[in-house]
């Protein structure tokens, strides 16, 4: 049997503008490492969703006098067509805003209550007025709200908590047991040398009804994303969260390095508990977890309020995938240098000219297999593709065959999915 793989890439908020550089660089080069295990004869659970409760689009939706989730629905579909600009291959499950996804996190809380996990409590809470709810630790950055920026207050309210404290040491222990970046490691073992329980209501619309009668807060959204992985392997299920023949444990989970904390650590929490209550086989969701860097752009962080940005919408999808991974290691991210991509694009347009005119002389197809398998696997993209420009170069001046142009073109689609194939000869 084939090698299973479960690569999981952390679902995006769907927000109104759309899905950014740094989505494309986590979902599209993780889609060529998707790509290439497949060419390899493994088997690749590629999971995909969206995470479309929340603040932003309550937020937006009031200002403009429209329904929450007529904007969500738009912005979904915008994504969806982003998506599909960039030749991925993900596999849509869900969307956290659905009946039949709302109905499990529900479910989630009441197994949590039916045990002493979730609680009902006054204690004073981070509160945004201009939000009107009280937030997460994980949503204030510097005292202030995360979401719009302005100052918080405390505030007493009864409150609704997930005891995440009953966990604590066993949350530490298995940091032990797990393959995370050092960092993030020692930021979780951080966060949790300062946890208190996790207040889980939201004074809010947008959100997953919390399934008590006489409540009008909503769930935090971070109750939904902390069992989607678990929901991907068996979304359709209306008797189980997941069944346990179709539970799968997430290999490698790719995502940006602010979810080193509250996410990740949620999503733990969360799993433990499944586990505790038979409904997953093991006790850690994630196997592996890494970091993409950050996109600069000329040197600067993109921001949308200095215009400083540029979407993956503007690029032909082989030029941007290739771009993308060219563009520094994998972890460490880069700078986006407007014209740069013309490297990329040039090189495309002379390796596909250069299949396309066939003879009969020997190129090692082996060796570059062999190498790109090695780079890929171990997240090497950017000297993946410059192990092609080395291969193009070194080989230029031969006529492959056929046969080998077929073959190295099946390995250029991997990560210029659009053009490869389609320029290669017929037979
Ligand atoms: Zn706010």
């Amino acid at each position: 049997m084939s090698k299973r793989n479960y690569i999981l890439v952390m679902f995006p908020y769907p927000s109104g503008d759309g899905l950014h550089i740094g989505h494309a660089y986590n979902y599209a080069v993780m889609d060529t490492y998707c790509r290439w295990l497949r060419l390899m004869g493994e088997d690749v659970f590629q999971p995909f969703g969206y995470d479309a409760f929340g603040l932003p689009a309550e937020n937006y939706a009031k200002k403009v006098g429209r329904e929450p989730a007529e904007v969500t629905a738009e912005n979904i579909e915008r994504f969806r067509g982003q998506m599909a600009h960039m030749r991925t291959q993900f596999d849509e499950r869900l969307v956290t805003t659905d009946p039949s996804y709302q109905k499990w996190t529900q479910w989630l809380f009441l197994q949590l209550k039916e045990r002493g996990l979730a609680y009902k409590a006054e204690r004073e809470e981070p509160y945004c007025s201009s939000c009107e709810t009280v937030l997460a630790k994980a949503q204030v950055r510097d005292k202030r709200c995360e979401r719009c920026g302005s100052e918080l207050e405390q505030r007493l309210m009864p409150q609704w908590f997930f005891r995440i404290t009953a966990y604590k040491d066993r949350l530490i222990a298995g940091l032990d047991t797990v393959d995370y970046p050092e960092s993030t490691k020692a930021q979780q073992r951080h966060w949790l040398e300062n946890l208190t329980d996790w207040c889980v209501s939201r004074q809010r619309n947008w959100g997953c009804p919390i399934p008590i009668e006489g409540e009008s807060d909503t769930l935090d959204t971070f109750v939904d994303s902390s069992f989607y992985y678990v929901r991907y392997c068996d979304p359709t299920n209306t008797e189980a969260l997941c069944g346990p023949d179709k539970y799968r444990q997430v290999d490698l989970c790719v995502g940006g390095p602010e979810h080193a904390c509250a996410h990740l650590i949620y999503a733990r929490f969360i799993h433990y508990f499944l586990y505790d209550i038979g409904v997953v086989p093991v006790e850690e969701p994630f196997k592996r977890v890494v970091h993409q860097g950050m996109i600069t752009r000329n040197g600067s962080k993109m921001s949308k309020s200095t215009g400083n940005v540029v979407s993956p919408d503007d690029f032909a999808p082989d030029e941007l995938r290739m771009h993308l991974m060219f563009i520094g290691p994998y972890t460490e991210g880069g700078d986006w240098r407007d014209g740069s991509i013309k490297g990329v694009s040039k090189f495309l347009r002379k390796m596909r000219t250069w299949l396309s005119e066939n003879g009969s002389d020997a190129v090692d197809v082996n060796t570059l297999r062999v190498s790109m398998d090695k780079r890929v696997r171990s997240l090497q993209f950017n000297t993946a593709v410059s192990d092609w420009m080395k291969f193009y170069n070194a080989n230029k001046h031969l006529r492959p065959s056929v046969e080998a142009s077929l073959a190295i073109g099946e390995m250029l689609e991997c990560f210029a999915p659009s053009a490869a194939l389609s320029h290669a000869p017929a037979r």
